[in-house]
């Protein structure tokens, strides 16, 4: 029987998962079925013992369900526990497994996709929301010189930090904590590119940057990578290979094996112009 996987979001009509993981499945010749499942809102459990009932293997978790799976999982990585949300589920048994791939999947892109390495970097994280949650221990193993997350609600910034306190030094404030201070590598993880607003920071954070990330994906040229390219940077990049290479993570979790992610990539790429 055709093994079944999903991704479970509302709304998720605009899902490339699917996408992805046909693409994936293709590639290395693995007979799966992966489809989208709009999750009744407060109905999430229902929706995925349903799925679990008919056979469903695994699950990819999108907004507004990352917490929700979290609380359904029975067994829990370390990423997932840091960042309190689940990105994806593997059923066996009873046992349901919870994993988180955002923040590795973000570190695979830019260390291996883009060839920037993050060791001995000064590395500056905008917004303290469940990308940054993810992303923080994935980017502390890669051990920075520094790390900085700087947030509008700067307590927000303040409970990552000490969240991952015994993993190394993350330094936190706001905008204005920014001025006069400079970056390697600069990440938007902030949702503000979602409406084409621009995040509060001093474009003098980029006069040594050597890439502006955007993890948001299929934007264009955001105000943040706009502010960027202006200021300087000679690297830019957009989500899509995060996106792409999180799939790969959960694939390889579900089949065992990993799919090679550059023609997804080249398929989402949308040019930063
Ligand atoms: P959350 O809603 O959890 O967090 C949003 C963050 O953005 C908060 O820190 C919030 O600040 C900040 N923010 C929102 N608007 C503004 C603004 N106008 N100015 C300054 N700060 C702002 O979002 P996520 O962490 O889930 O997602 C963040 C981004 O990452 C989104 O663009 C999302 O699309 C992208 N993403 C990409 C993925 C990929 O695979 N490429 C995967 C997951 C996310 P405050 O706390 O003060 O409200």
């Amino acid at each position: 029987m055709t093994d079944r996987y999903a991704v479970i979001g509302n709304p998720i009509a605009q899902s490339k998962s699917p996408l992805i993981h046909g693409m994936y499945a293709e590639v290395t010749g693995q007979d799966i079925e992966y489809t989208k499942i709009e999750g009744p809102l407060g109905g999430f459990k229902a929706a995925v013992d349903a799925f679990r009932a008919a056979g469903g293997r695994g699950l990819n978790i999108t907004a507004p369900f990352k917490l929700d799976a979290f609380a359904y999982a029975t067994e829990h990585s370390e990423r997932a526990r840091l960042a309190g949300a689940v990105n994806a589920m593997k059923f066996e048994g009873d046992r349901v497994m919870a994993e988180n791939f955002d923040g590795v999947g973000l570190v695979r892109d830019v260390v291996h996709n883009l060839g920037c390495a993050l060791a001995g970097k000064r590395v500056l994280v905008l917004g303290a929301g469940g990308a940054t949650r993810g992303a923080l221990l994935p980017f502390l193993a890669e051990k920075p010189a520094a790390l900085f997350i700087a947030n509008r609600t700067v307590a927000k910034a303040g409970e990552l930090a000490a969240a991952v306190a015994g993993q190394g030094a993350v330094g936190f404030g706001d905008y204005a904590d920014l001025e006069g201070r400079q970056f390697d590598i600069v990440f938007n993880a902030t949702s503000a590119s979602l409406r084409a607003e621009l995040p509060p920071v001093p474009a003098s954070v980029f006069a040594s940057s050597e890439l502006a990330y955007e993890l948001a994906y299929g934007k264009g040229l955001t105000p943040f990578l706009r502010l960027a390219q202006n200021a300087g940077v000679k690297q830019l990049a957009d989500g899509v290979g995060m996106l792409a290479e999180q799939a790969a993570e959960a694939f390889e979790w579900w089949r065992g094996m990993r799919p090679d992610t550059r023609a997804v990539i080249e398929k989402l790429t949308v040019p930063l112009v």
